[in-house]
């Protein structure tokens, strides 16, 4: 569904990218394993294009993006183009980013009904069902600063599904939770798993890239250093900085 080749991104003289390409078919949860530093947000930021980049290919369903202009001057060429892609590649942050003069159900409305234009009721009614879903259905008609930390990400999990995108794009959901909060979104992302929703997901929680992942891409100075099966990346790692990587991150 979703696709990067040989993707290079700068930001002005500093290359992030240097050339990465990943692929997410439907139904695959794909994890961003790396350092601090190593492009793992810029990869994600890519892919919905929240971010431009300077060569390479995105595409989304086969569809490659259309550029215009070449290097740091390359922008999508598209609007139309860049709507159905942030629209279909729904973006899950690590702060949460709510917007705090609105009630969760707000919300989670919000997009379905100001950029796809559905109707109001039927959005209600989905909106509803998935703060349910995420074990936040009383909690509707409450401010963002009311809910815990664990209880806003899910609002914010629900308001990136309400979108009905055909991926999720996860930044670090957990990063910002206390140890006993990240379990209620870590039971979220495994059922999203369970449901064979097709995501990416970067995380520096090793143990949830090892359980909801089918591939775990390490990240290393803005290159691919080794991907594989979970098992293999974590069981019995190759490469000497993703050694040093695990054993510093338990
Ligand atoms: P972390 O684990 O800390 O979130 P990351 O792997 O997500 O790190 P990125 O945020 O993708 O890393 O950043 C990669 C590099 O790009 C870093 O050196 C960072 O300082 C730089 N960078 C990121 N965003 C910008 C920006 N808007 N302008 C300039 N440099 C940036
Ligand atoms: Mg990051």
């Amino acid at each position: 569904v979703i696709e990067i080749r040989d993707l290079h991104k700068s930001y002005g003289s500093l290359e992030v990218l240097k050339g990465v390409s990943i692929r997410a078919d439907r139904g695959e949860v794909i994890s961003l394993i790396g350092s601090s530093g190593s492009g793992k947000s810029t990869l994600l930021r890519c892919c919905n294009l929240l971010e431009d980049s300077q060569r390479g290919e995105v595409l989304f369903r086969g569809e490659a993006v259309k550029w215009a202009g070449e290097g740091l001057a390359r922008r999508p060429a598209d609007r139309a183009q860049v709507t159905r892609f942030r629209t279909n590649l729904s973006m899950v942050f690590q702060q949460f980013n709510l917007w705090s003069h609105m009630t969760i159900l707000q919300n989670v409305m919000e997009a379905p009904v100001t950029v796809l234009k559905r109707d109001p009721r039927e959005v209600e009614t989905l909106a509803r069902s998935l703060l349910d879903k995420v074990g936040i259905g009383d909690k509707a008609d409450n401010w963002p600063a009311q809910l815990s930390g664990g209880q806003q990400q899910r609002a914010a999990i629900a308001r990136a599904l309400c979108m009905q995108p055909e991926a999720l794009l996860f930044d670090e959901p957990t990063s910002a939770l206390d140890p006993e909060l990240q379990q209620e979104v870590v039971k979220v992302i495994k059922d999203l798993a369970n449901e064979h929703r097709t995501m990416i997901l970067v995380t520096h929680d090793m143990r949830l890239a090892a359980d909801v992942s089918d591939h775990v891409i390490f990240l290393h100075k803005g290159l691919i250093e080794e991907e594989g099966p979970p098992a293999q990346l974590f069981g019995a790692p190759k490469s000497e900085r993703l050694q040093q990587f695990l054993s510093a991150s338990v």
